[in-house]
């Protein structure tokens, strides 16, 4: 058994066979009796790593599942995701982190790694069980209340304090209830006044950046902030990083891509949380990206079923599609960064971030997780396509450049010429 990969280039470079044992796992010498995998022309990278996916299970299957977003990841390169912990009942104790990491293991697709919630509940107010979901066989490292801020400093700096212990690091959405309360879902500006739409001001994330860095720079402690979208959070990071402060960051692709002017047209597929920001800060995010001030891609992947999304504007619910496609949207809208920049910010800076050691590089004696893409052909988007339970998808009618071919999980081909095996 085995695998023997021909004809890739390794991250854009040098072209390379890849051999994988019957362990799955990559080897240095071509395996016997082994299949082949014709990658003839195409760029090898390390298997995506999605730091942020909302996969609805338990409780919202009708718009997602643990197996068919395990599908989407595949489709679209990945092999691990993080799972959101804003379900129903949300993921606050280990049980219910272990229900998760089952799930996916169950899917066999790609690694399901559960997100452990801040609070209870997602209250704000008192802490989830974060010392018993680490300890768990599910490793929890991640824990976020994404969808809420952790709004109260407090909290804020005791959840710090206490992921410390074992690594973890806190995933911010950084959202101030005060200045951005619930309903607001249009950039707040000329466009928000003339639409009439509840504006959300960048400052209501920048403030909640600020302090946050603050507070890890405080406790000694780790913070991630998730969806970075404006200009302001961007030179907050410069200066927190320079200050050696552990914070990490990731963008979104559609915030690399999609500006404010989409909303004109009132269509709630383009609401989402935080909102779609002008040229200015989409610019700032590309090149903080490329810099490395921002460390990773995170897809934000938001299904969401036809009767919570058709509404209007305002009664919409937030989010957008975005595992299948986040690699091609990365490619299109930064052609110039390099093969080896996009598994950087796609791959093994978010495996990282998010402490998993199996996944993030090609190197001999790991397991074979490895995405192989048509660097060069355009596709345009077709909502239909997709493997994902729900249509709420912001890049249907689009051109976009690059296109996974094959997906390897742990040595398994998953993904053969753009469909699930
Ligand atoms: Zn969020």
């Amino acid at each position: 058994m085995g695998l023997i990969i021909t004809g890739a280039k390794l991250l854009g470079d040098k072209t390379q066979d890849l051999y994988v044992d019957d362990a799955g796992r990559l080897v240095a010498e071509a395996p016997s009796g082994a299949e082949t995998l014709d990658a003839d022309g195409l760029v090898a990278l390390p298997g995506l790593v999605d730091l942020h996916t909302h996969l609805r299970e338990p409780g919202r299957e009708d718009a997602e599942t643990i197996l068919s977003g395990s599908q989407a990841a595949a489709i679209g390169g990945f092999t691990a995701v993080l799972a959101m912990a804003n379900t129903s009942p949300v993921t606050d104790t280990a049980e219910a982190a272990l229900r998760v990491f089952d799930l996916g293991r169950e899917a066999g697709l790609v690694d399901v790694q559960p997100v452990g919630a801040v609070t209870k509940g997602l209250n704000g107010q008192e802490l989830a069980e974060l010392g018993l979901m680490a300890r768990s066989r599910a490793r929890v490292r991640v824990f976020s209340d994404d969808g809420k801020c952790v709004h109260d400093a407090r909290v804020m700096r005791r959840a710090l304090e206490y992921v410390k212990a074992f690594g973890g690091v806190v995933s911010q959405h950084a959202q101030d209830p005060t200045l951005a309360g619930p309903t607001a879902c249009c950039h707040e500006g000329e466009i928000s006044g003339r639409l009439g739409l509840p504006g959300w001001p960048g400052i209501a994330e920048e403030v909640i950046v600020a302090r946050d860095v603050m507070l890890a720079r405080h406790t000694a402690s780790r913070v991630h902030i998730a969806h970075v979208s404006t200009a302001g959070s961007v030179e907050v990071l410069r200066w927190a990083k320079a200050q050696g402060i552990d914070v990490t960051a990731e963008v979104t692709p559609h915030h690399l891509l999609l500006t404010t002017d989409l909303l004109e047209g009132y269509d709630p597929t383009f609401k989402v949380n935080p909102p779609l920001r002008p040229a200015e800060d989409v610019a700032a995010l590309r090149v903080a990206l490329a810099d490395g001030t921002i460390d990773a891609v995170a897809t934000d992947h938001a299904p969401h079923a036809r009767h919570d999304k058709e509404h209007a504007f305002v009664d919409a619910a937030f989010g957008m599609l975005g595992l299948e496609t986040a690699l091609a949207v990365v490619r299109t809208a930064l052609p110039d960064l390099s093969w080896s920049d996009v598994a950087r910010v796609m791959s093994s800076n978010p495996a990282r971030i998010a402490g998993l050691p199996d996944h993030g590089s090609l190197d001999v004696g790991t397991p074979a997780h490895i995405v192989l893409v048509d660097p060069d052909t355009s596709v345009t988007i077709d909502r239909a396509d997709s493997v994902s339970l729900s249509r709420n998808n912001p890049w249907h009618g689009r051109s976009l450049t690059s296109r996974v071919v094959h997906t390897v999980y742990a040595g398994r081909v998953t993904v053969r010429d753009g469909a699930l095996v």
